[in-house]
């Protein structure tokens, strides 16, 4: 892929409107429950780590699903849900080693980024420019690795605090 979306959560104050902006053009509501992307908010800094879908080599979510019901595309990484094989049982959202995957509120069927096609509507709508869709070069994907292991260990320090 010629671009990458760079996530930077240093500069999300936890807006959400790339989730709306989100659900809005998956599903021409706004709901941030229905979008690709999560927001986990820390209130009391104004923090916001956003998950999605990293298009990830591994994809443990496609290898943890019984039915066959995901797929990757070799080119893009984008992964793909087949409707009648997923029985929504939830083992990929388990399985994501990026905490990016939840159920959809009404289908219970997983959701995943699938880059809008080549043009990420998130990417237009973050005013602070956490979320970017840049050129792939080796050092942004350098960056691109380092920011993911920042937002990754935040995760898990907030979901520890919160227990
Ligand atoms: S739109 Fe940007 S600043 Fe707002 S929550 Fe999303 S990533 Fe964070």
């Amino acid at each position: 892929m010629e671009n990458l979306l760079l996530v930077d959560m240093d500069k999300c104050t936890g807006c959400k409107q790339c989730s709306l902006a989100c659900s809005l053009t998956k599903e021409d509501l706004f709901d941030p429950a229905r979008g690709r992307i999560k927001i986990l908010k820390k209130e009391d800094i104004a923090l916001g780590v956003p998950l999605v879908c990293e298009q990830c080599e591994t994809h443990p979510c496609v290898e943890s699903c019984q039915n066959n019901a995901l797929s990757r595309d070799d080119a893009t990484g984008i992964i793909t849900v087949d409707d009648n094989l997923c029985t929504s049982q939830g083992t990929c959202v388990d399985a994501c080693i990026y905490y990016a995957i939840r159920l959809h509120p009404e289908s219970k069927k997983p959701m995943f980024c699938d880059l809008c096609g080549g043009d990420p509507y998130c990417a237009k709508h973050c005013v602070p420019e956490a979320i970017t869709w840049v050129e792939n070069t080796d050092d942004v994907l350098k960056t691109k690795k380092k920011l993911r292991s920042a937002r990754m260990a935040m995760y898990r320090d907030l979901k520890k605090e919160a227990v």
